[in-house]
């Protein structure tokens, strides 16, 4: 790939598999695309997961073989090269011969692309041919910079501060000028409003990355609740799991349902996760994401969503609602010795009955997970409920 060009329909394979390897599909092509490979290969700030283009990508590797070669014209494969090609013109103006070698096609191929991005330093401006136009910013991008330093004029690559060819910086100029990474107008209001500063927060939140894939899908409407299926053809009605009183969006499924309402006040968190309902999931998000007061808080606010979303696919697909948030549970700090105990007590129905927290000193996890329960036991006795079973995350204490 480095050094020739690979025919369209090879590269197209390599990216049909690529496609099939994200969306989870098998051998015999049984998958649902979600969403289009060129928004797939979208920058992960632009909406997309920084996938990359088969054919852009060996664009942009010839590419910097021509850079080499034009940097480098003492090199072996440049003088091979120029003695067999160049001899009338120069590797930046000769033009494509009958009988050329697949790699030497190749090269001028990624030529091509590198031609877009250079521009003349000048010093004394001899070796700058007068066919070349001299205004800035003109279609070929030829433009007019001086450097006092410079003994000899030089070309040097506009997308990089260096100056230097980069194959990332030709891979992304390579998918500006390619049809298939056009933004195409969309009709769509979840991703493509999206701020490059939320989608950064997103990507860089200290939470693992399939929360991330997650909240990428919930925001590209790629996420399959019933509102998207029945939009799909999948699903006759798309009314909502829960309560069956409204269609399944993705913002009435993590946010408005009577369910995620409950998660979210049981929180200990105390998030104001309110959206209103003529507000979109990716609007909720966007504010959400700018309104957070601290990266922790945003972080175990995704964190939270994720476990509504696991919620939500253990009732549809018949397991076990997930258990309520645990009754008790103590947290203890090796460095401070302080521990911490927290408690809920629910009716049958759900209902808050009682909660309360309190901190003291410990000596270990065991006992901080111990008194926990001691404190917990103490108040239902005091309370004195007719039935009450204790759920607890400490297995050593049970
Ligand atoms: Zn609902």
């Amino acid at each position: 790939m480095e050094a020739f060009k690979l025919p369209v329909s090879t590269s197209r394979a390599i990216d049909k598999n690529l496609a099939r390897f994200i969306w989870n599909g098998d051998r015999d092509g049984r998958e649902l695309h979600w969403k289009a490979w060129s928004t797939v290969c979208k920058s992960r700030f632009h909406g997309g997961l920084g996938m990359r283009c088969t054919e852009g990508m060996i664009e942009a590797l010839l590419a910097r073989l021509a850079w080499r070669m034009l940097r480098h014209p003492d090199a072996l494969l440049s003088r091979i090269d120029a003695a067999k090609y160049c001899r009338q013109d120069d590797l930046l103006s000769v033009q494509p011969e009958k009988n050329a070698t697949w790699g030497w096609l190749g090269v001028q191929w990624g030529r091509d692309l590198l031609k877009k991005g250079l521009k003349w330093q000048v010093a004394n401006g001899q070796r700058i041919p007068f066919s070349a136009n001299w205004i800035p910013n003109s279609p070929d991008l030829l433009a007019f910079y001086t450097s006092p330093s410079l003994l000899w004029d030089r070309q040097f690559w506009a997308f990089e501060a260096s100056g230097e060819y980069t194959v990332r910086s030709g891979y992304h100029q390579a998918c500006k000028l390619r049809s298939c990474y056009q933004a195409k107008p969309s009709t769509s209001t979840s991703s493509c409003h999206i701020p490059s500063l939320i989608w950064k927060k997103l990507w860089t939140a200290d939470v693992p990355e399939r929360i991330k894939l997650f909240l990428w899908r919930a925001l590209s409407e790629a996420c399959p609740t019933l509102q998207v299926l029945t939009r799909r053809g999948f699903s006759p009605a798309g009314l909502c799991v829960r309560c069956g009183l409204k269609e399944e969006s993705i913002s009435h499924m993590l946010l408005d349902c009577d369910h995620p309402r409950l998660i979210r006040r049981l929180s200990p968190m105390g998030f104001d996760f309110t959206s209103g309902t003529a507000c979109s999931f990716a609007d909720w998000f966007v504010h959400w994401m700018e309104q957070a007061p601290i990266d922790d808080v945003r972080s175990q606010s995704l964190f939270l969503l994720w476990e509504i979303w696991k919620d939500r696919n253990c009732h549809v697909f018949g397991e076990a609602d997930l258990p309520p948030p645990h009754e008790i549970d103590g947290a203890f700090s090796s460095s401070s010795c302080i521990a911490g105990a927290g408690w809920v007590f629910l009716s049958p129905g759900r209902d808050v009955i009682h909660l309360g927290s309190c901190s003291f000193l410990a000596n270990s996890p065991l006992q901080a997970e111990a008194y926990t329960c001691f404190v917990a036991l103490s108040i239902v006795d005091s309370i004195v409920y007719p039935e009450v079973v204790i759920h607890t995350d400490c297995l050593v204490l049970v």
